[in-house]
């Protein structure tokens, strides 16, 4: 709650006394659970030898590995990190809004030492990155993920330029946009509301709110935060924050509310969250289906889109090119920004980069990848708020998302064929109990990698990913 209000309500000047008060508490909860009494209710409860993937024993084995992780690190080391994350954060929004990286730069500096400090204590078998990726993915290993990273950063690139060449040649490259235009917050916040009770978030047990970067949190089992940002030019970018944390928001109300807080109502990991948004915002959100169905509402709240139409709508959600901005990204090129990341801050932990050499690493890559030069910081190394809070290890877990929203929207068609035709009646419902089932109620019974197999029928890879973008981007 409390970083939840410091991301949407809290006064700047109230910044440094939330850093202390985030370092107290986290301190006051890591010294409880990792107390002595704690590993002598865990030995008791794991003698009663309940079965590995009954409530008990996912429970117990979540809670186990929790404690491991945590007992290995010092309360000192755990309110450092919480007090210079929140502290981070609040110098990386001023870094950000006057584009001036040397704000940022000692803060960045000092997470990677403690970043550095956790991971030993952890303990990994190949490198540092593992012990930390280890809390976002479990299960999940550093040279893994790299390998699939290279693979894929070839095959968008080269699929990257094919759309390009196609775009050009058809109307794809004119999407629409109306520079007199504006679309005013009230009815945006309408509009999103609407379309995230469509796909089934229920706002009794949640709400939406405004913030610098769009999340979503969840403080309670019946109580799921989501925040978007507001942009009176063009309302698709609230909308589609909106589509993407619905996803998340969607998979929290999935879970089992009675055991919030243990492993059988918990999210696996990160990779698997990042799946349920990505496949709302995209499979669902971004396509012309989805404008057929909305432009009537769409027209009745935003005057100002009179000029469009559900395939101009579609086109301009739909528009294929290398971008400065992740968030903004569109799927073809969206990998090569976590490439881009991932390659970065493993060079950072590694201590090959120094931080202030960042900033001049970043353009270079950037313009590698992308095409495109990195006109200020803001729009380059400044523009995620990870890092800032001392996420080393987090990125990769959104190309995992793809990969798996991938897999699980084909799986889902392939078992129920009319799904599609539903989805762009604005039926929903259908989707929502298949992933329901699938992936929300068994909340971290199984592994991620093992979940998605008893989901789909296959081990996960990057081909049905590089399928559907082939198939929507090219077909
Ligand atoms: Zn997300």
């Amino acid at each position: 709650l409390l970083s939840w209000d410091q991301e949407t309500n809290l006064p700047e000047a109230a910044g440094e006394y939330r850093a202390e008060q985030l370092a107290q508490l986290s301190g006051w909860a890591h010294r409880r659970g990792t107390a002595d009494e704690v590993r002598g209710w865990l030995e008791e409860a794991e003698a009663a030898g309940f079965s590995p993937h009954s409530v008990e024993g996912v429970n117990l084995r979540e809670a186990r590995r929790v404690f491991e992780r945590e007992v290995r690190l010092s309360s000192r080391l755990v309110e450092e990190f919480a007090r210079v994350s929140s502290q981070g954060h609040q110098a990386w929004v001023r870094a950000r809004q006057q584009n001036d990286f040397s704000i940022f730069a000692p803060f960045l500096g000092r997470l990677l030492e403690l970043s550095r400090e956790k991971a030993d204590c952890w303990g990994y078998e190949g490198e540092r990155y593992d012990a930390l990726l280890e809390g976002y993915e479990p299960g999940a290993r550093t040279a893994e993920v790299a390998k699939l990273l290279a693979d894929l950063a070839g095959e968008q690139s080269a699929l990257l330029k094919e759309v390009a060449t196609k775009s050009r040649e058809t109307e794809l490259a004119r999407p629409w946009s109306d520079p007199e235009a504006c679309f005013p917050q009230a009815a945006q916040e309408v509009f999103n509301h609407e379309v995230a009770a469509a796909f089934g978030f229920d706002f009794s047990a949640g709400r939406i709110d405004a913030s610098a970067h769009p999340f979503c949190t969840t403080l309670g089992p019946r109580d799921v935060r989501l925040t978007t940002r507001y942009d009176e030019r063009d309302f698709t970018n609230s909308l589609y924050s909106v589509l993407h944390e619905v996803g998340h928001g969607l998979y929290e109300q999935g879970l089992m509310g009675e055991y919030f807080g243990l492993g059988a109502g918990q999210a696996v990991s990160l990779g698997v969250h990042e799946s349920q948004s990505r496949l709302w915002e995209n499979k669902v959100g971004r396509t012309v289906g989805f404008w057929e169905h909305w432009w009537p509402r769409a027209l009745e709240l935003f005057p100002g889109a009179a000029g469009a139409s559900p395939e101009k709508l579609a086109r301009h959600v739909l528009r294929v090119r290398p971008s400065l901005i992740r968030v903004e990204a569109d799927e073809v090129s969206y990998d090569l920004h976590i490439v881009l990341r991932f390659e970065l801050e493993r060079a950072l932990l590694d201590g090959v980069l120094a931080v202030e050499d960042l900033p001049a690493a970043w353009n270079r890559r950037f313009e590698e990848l992308f095409g495109l030069r990195v006109p200020d910081d803001a729009s380059g190394c400044l523009q995620d708020i990870h890092w800032s809070m001392g996420g080393f290890g987090y990125f990769p877990t959104y190309t995992l998302g793809n990969l798996y929203s991938a897999e699980l929207f084909a799986a889902a068609r392939l078992e129920r064929p009319e799904l599609e035709d539903g989805l762009a009646k604005g039926n929903y419902a259908q989707l929502l109990s298949w992933l329901r089932g699938k992936i929300h109620r068994p909340g971290s019974t199984w592994t991620a990698s093992e979940l998605m197999r008893r989901a789909t029928g296959r081990v996960p890879s990057a081909s049905a990913h590089l399928e559907y973008l082939r198939g929507k981007y090219l077909g």
